[in-house]
């Protein structure tokens, strides 16, 4: 089934591309997609409804040492989850949330970033010259929201989901995770 269904979508990605380009995408994640095979011979989720069971969203870091779930004794199912760099309250968060608020069952956010968050360690112009360096293009168009101060910017993000009307009956904290403990403080 699973074969049938890849071959299917390499015929028409072969019809879009060129076929070295699908053939290297699709070695790019056959280590994932085998992982998901075993995944489906045990999936246990079935039936799980789309509202968050315990009305939470927790917006943090795309950091990969970060298991919200885990970290916060949280099943699939209990939470929606919302990540970006520096686990910053952008445009779309708010959006997100306003959808997540009304109609996923969620009355509480946690912004939580994290120690050692790059985002925080470097300014902006130190990130373009990086990606630069990393032989990726001019990137001074973009603004990456760096800060200096994490906890100020925490609270500050918090204050804005406070502050915006469409989102004035939201509870929100924000929290600082120890990447190197696990434990998670509030600052607000
Ligand atoms: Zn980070």
């Amino acid at each position: 089934m699973a074969e049938r269904a890849i071959a299917h979508a390499l015929a028409l990605s072969a019809s879009r591309c060129a076929y070295h380009v699908v053939v290297e995408v699709e070695r790019s994640f056959q280590d994932v997609l085998e992982a998901n095979e075993a995944y489906v011979s045990g999936f246990r989720l079935k039936g799980l409804q789309a509202t968050a069971a315990r009305g939470l969203a927790i917006l943090t870091c795309m950091d990969s040492r970060i298991e919200p779930l885990g970290m916060l004794g949280l099943d699939p199912g209990d939470a929606k989850i919302l990540r970006n760099a520096g686990a910053r309250v952008t445009d779309d968060v708010l959006r997100t949330l306003v959808l997540a608020s009304y109609l996923l069952g969620v009355d509480r956010a946690m912004v939580i970033g994290h120690t050692s968050c790059r985002m925080f360690a470097n300014t902006e112009d130190q990130v373009h010259e990086a990606i630069a360096e990393a032989g990726g293009p001019d990137t001074r168009s973009l603004s990456f929201l760096m800060g200096t101060e994490q906890n100020e910017a925490i609270i500050s993000d918090v204050q804005r989901i406070h502050s915006w009307p469409y989102l004035a009956h939201l509870k929100v904290g924000g929290f600082l995770y120890d990447t190197d403990s696990g434990r998670i403080t509030q600052l607000c």
